[in-house]
């Protein structure tokens, strides 16, 4: 059974079955067997020259079939970029989402109540996933409640995150596991988590795929 690494941004990476989260739209490698794509307009990167623009070079883009899902686009209110216009641009984002229906993988920091309201104002079908979840309890109970995956990544490694905490209150079936920027292993990653679910690490590798089917695949 394979590894699935649902956001990473090396593109080298190629344990197993691979979403590479492609930061730059003029720089998008193909997808190829096991190797897949995932791009959006992050919220760190809303330039104004950005913002005024290009969103339909965007939209093309994510249009496209080589791209799997839509992401990592969301909201992170501790930056200076103002919440407005995160807002409309993530808005944007979700809208593609149900127009191309494609998941939505996405970037949060201090915003969870925005990003709740938000899927459910604007009635959002298509799976969104918190990618690098590690907040407390609460939060995620609330995520879960609200129909949202949380995907956890190398914040498992360390016994006293919230994510491992976390992780143990979250449904299998809701879940997901990647290695964004970190230099540790997907399979490091899932024997941690395995461990912290008390669960079967072949069992846990069938309940991923099953979800990874559902959410990204589509069968
Ligand atoms: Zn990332």
């Amino acid at each position: 059974m394979n590894y699935i690494n649902i956001h990473t941004h090396n593109s080298k990476l190629r344990e197993g079955i691979v979403i590479y989260n492609a930061m730059n739209i003029n720089d998008i490698p193909k997808a190829k067997n096991n190797f897949y794509i995932s791009t959006a307009l992050h919220p760190w990167y809303l330039k104004p020259e950005l913002w005024f623009n290009p969103l339909n070079d965007y939209e093309e883009i994510i249009a496209q079939d080589n791209i799997i899902a839509i992401g990592e686009c969301g909201l992170d209110l501790t930056i200076k970029i103002k919440p407005d216009v995160q807002k409309t641009v993530f808005n944007k984002h979700l809208q593609w989402a149900e127009k191309y229906n494609k998941p939505v993988t996405i970037h949060c920091v201090k915003a969870f109540n925005e990003v709740i309201a938000m899927k459910k104002k604007a009635n959002i079908k298509q799976p969104c996933i918190i990618h690098g979840f590690n907040n407390n309890l609460t939060i995620a109970k609330q995520l879960l409640t609200a129909g949202f995956y949380l995907s956890y990544g190398e914040a498992l490694l360390h016994e006293n995150s919230n994510a491992a905490q976390a992780i143990k209150q979250t449904p299998p079936e809701r879940l997901f596991l990647e290695t964004d920027e970190s230099e540790k292993s997907i399979s490091e990653i899932y024997s941690k988590a395995a461990e912290l679910l008390e669960m079967d690490l072949e069992l846990l590798k069938k309940q991923i795929e099953i979800n990874f089917n559902h959410v990204f695949i589509r069968e």
